[in-house]
């Protein structure tokens, strides 16, 4: 089997990734940063946020493991001390795999460009570079509201723990295939309105981002920030592809949610 190890970079996870990268050798794994059929990262949930990111055109033949060198990371779940157990477990193929599902975002311009497709594990979110965020926001094909605050932003399941949940979103499990929309700091007085809480939407229901006005739009994905030019709609929906997580052993995603908030 080939496998890739990334490392946040610091010190202690550059270590800890050379020991699990001449154990996995050791076993008879193929080290292949190109076409891995495993990731393990090494570092907190940024790190394999960027791993994610690295092989998002190859999910269906990549699975990911974290495992942590700082606190207890939501995707990042195993512990330094652990490494030797998880290496025998990757070398005692096959292992079972959990599937979480994507956010997939589509970016339209006004000059007609091609269009832009993306993909986030966590979350997209959308602010203007100038004053407020004014868009409108259709569901299903509909007008739903006019948006006008600091910004939206749209999040997976398994992100809904992330920025998702500073904004008061609600945290979804992760077999409920949908996006969530949350609304950062809306104007609501009797002139604008907004819905005011977040907003669940199952598998298939697109949510079309309209911009008013003819500004930049700074778009974030995950860790990953853009700068948007020339926006005529930002699309979002639940992506097709799916992030698919080797398990090795029971971490319950309630469990998850206890250990790292309560
Ligand atoms: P970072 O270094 O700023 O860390 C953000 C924190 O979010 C870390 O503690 C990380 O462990 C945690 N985190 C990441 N994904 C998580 C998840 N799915 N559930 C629970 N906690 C999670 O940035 P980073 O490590 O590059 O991560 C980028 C993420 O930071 C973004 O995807 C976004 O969700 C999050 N973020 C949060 C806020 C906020 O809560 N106000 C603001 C900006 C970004």
């Amino acid at each position: 089997m080939k496998f890739n190890v990334r490392s946040r970079g610091d010190h202690a996870s550059n270590v800890l990734t050379q020991r699990v990268k001449s154990y996995l050798e050791e076993f008879g794994l193929v080290y292949d940063e190109e076409e891995p059929e495993i990731v393990i990262s090494i570092g907190g949930d940024g790190t394999l946020l960027e791993a994610f990111h690295q092989y998002a055109y190859r999910l269906d033949e990549t699975s990911f493991v974290g495992v942590h060198t700082g606190h207890l990371g939501f995707y990042a779940d195993w512990q330094p001390e652990e490494v030797e157990k998880l290496v025998i477990h990757i070398a005692k193929t096959p292992f079972k795999i959990v599937e979480y599902p994507l956010l997939e975002v589509l970016i339209r311009h006004t000059n007609d460009l091609e269009t832009e497709r993306y993909l986030a594990l966590n979350e997209c979110t959308v602010k203007s570079m100038e004053g407020s965020l004014v868009m409108d926001i259709e569901i299903k094909g509909e007008q739903f509201e006019t948006f006008r605050g600091d910004g939206l932003c749209m999040s997976t399941p398994s992100g809904s723990t992330a920025y998702n949940k500073a904004l008061g979103g609600a945290i979804l499990h992760p077999s409920l295939a949908s996006i969530q929309l949350a609304e950062m700091a809306s104007i609501n007085n009797r002139v604008y309105r907004t819905i005011g809480s977040p907003v669940v939407l199952p598998e298939h229901h697109t949510c079309l981002l309209k911009p008013r006005s003819d500004v930049d739009f700074q778009v974030t994905l995950d860790h990953l920030t853009l700068v948007q030019k020339k926006v005529k709609s930002i699309q979002v929906r639940v992506a097709a592809e799916k992030i698919r997580f080797a398990r090795f052993r029971p971490f319950p995603f309630w469990k998850r949610v206890k250990e790292s908030f309560i």
